[in-house]
């Protein structure tokens, strides 16, 4: 076992602290004396143990040849790899717990420019990753490494992978070349084959804690501060999506969102929609709007969804249905669908907008919390 000290069994606080210091320190030196900025290695936060004792396993180079990073979309995933490739390629034996992150190999691992970094990915706005891209790479695994003591493979999302370019990737996951390591991050670990998982070993991320996304928030000094809550609220464990969720038009969205859910008599479903699109900037700019709405409403309806199951589970007379937030977390996803299919930004929305009024109109009717869908 390559740790050489115990890890805090409660995960990372306190171990990530010092190397979020050791991180930021690095950063500052980095800084210094360079006119131009460099892209800094980002310190993967709200990771658990299992975290600690990988980024240990990699300094020593003890680390299965070949890892699945599986998790949820937002929790950090490519983050996690690529300090993982400079834990692996990092020289220095300054820190055994974090890359240096100040030598030249760590910079360009930053930058993604590091000859013995290899990134497979979807070229040119695809979303297939070829085959031809896994020959390719496996024609450059045949030589030597060019400068790191390690070289490696990141494959991110490794689902853009289809069939035949997973089939082709198994040789080089059986028989990496020697020093080689493969990275692969997915958010949909069921499209793997089987026999690519079985070659691996499998790592899940977890998401952030409301907690520590709440201290990020405050740690940088985003505002104004009366978001937060409603930003960690929509994150779902993600501190890009609560990020997010504080620019003044997921605010603005999230709001229309929550008046088209308060009061299904007053619900204009065509004014709704007709405010949503208002000012759009063009045609790309309205999908962009009404896919975030649509995002939020099944955010939104999915919570209380959730919140009512769990009430109905604590035994409360009459049971409550999960109606209709099951039906309009449903439409939600339609219109997202839709959306996909080039159907027109306006049309989606006013379809959408029309069933969620019938549909809320129908579960204030029925105080069972039957719903009838209306005709
Ligand atoms: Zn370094």
């Amino acid at each position: 076992m390559a740790a050489r000290k115990k890890p805090d069994p409660e995960g990372a606080p306190a171990r990530s602290g010092k190397t979020a210091a050791s991180a930021a320190a690095a950063a500052a030196a980095a800084a210094k004396g360079q006119s131009k900025p460099v892209a800094s290695l980002r310190l993967p936060i709200g990771q658990g143990a299992f975290f600690l004792r990988m980024v240990v396993a990699a300094r020593a180079m003890r680390i299965h040849h070949a890892v699945i990073l599986s998790g949820a979309q937002g929790t950090g995933k490519s983050t996690i790899a690529r300090w993982l490739a400079a834990a692996l390629m990092c020289p220095s034996d300054h820190d055994v717990e974090a890359p240096c992150g100040v030598c030249r190999h760590c910079r360009r691992i930053a930058s993604g420019i590091h000859p013995d970094l290899h990134l497979l990915r979807p070229l040119d706005q695809k979303l297939i990753t070829s085959v031809e891209q896994v020959r390719e790479l496996q024609d450059t695994l045949k030589l030597s490494l060019v400068e790191a003591r390690a070289r490696v493979v990141l494959i991110d999302p490794c689902e853009a992978l289809n069939e035949e370019g997973q089939n082709t990737l198994l040789k080089t996951l059986e028989e990496p070349s020697a020093g080689t390591f493969i990275v692969l991050c997915t958010s949909r670990p069921e499209q793997l084959l089987p026999t690519v998982r079985s070659r691996c070993e499998q790592k899940t991320v977890r998401g952030m804690t409301n907690e520590r996304i709440a201290q990020e928030l405050l740690a940088r000094n985003v505002t104004p501060f009366s978001h937060h809550e409603r930003a960690i609220r929509l994150a779902h464990g993600s501190l890009g999506r609560a990020l997010d969720a504080c620019t003044e038009r997921t605010v603005h969205i999230h709001d229309l969102v929550l008046a088209t859910f308060a009061d299904s008599k007053a619900l204009r479903p065509l004014s709704m929609a007709r405010n949503l699109l208002e000012g759009s900037d063009g045609r790309a700019d309205a999908v962009v709007r009404v896919r975030l709405y649509l995002q939020l409403c099944a955010g939104e309806a999915g919570a209380r969804m959730q919140h009512k199951l769990a009430s109905g589970a604590q035994g409360s007379y009459p049971p409550t249905a999960s109606e209709p937030w099951a039906s309009v977390l449903e439409l939600a996803l339609l219109g997202l669908q839709d959306l996909e299919l080039q159907i027109p930004a306006d049309q989606v929305t006013a379809g959408v907008l029309l069933g969620i009024a019938r549909l809320l109109r129908g579960a204030h009717a029925a105080p069972n919390g039957t719903v009838g869908r209306g005709s």
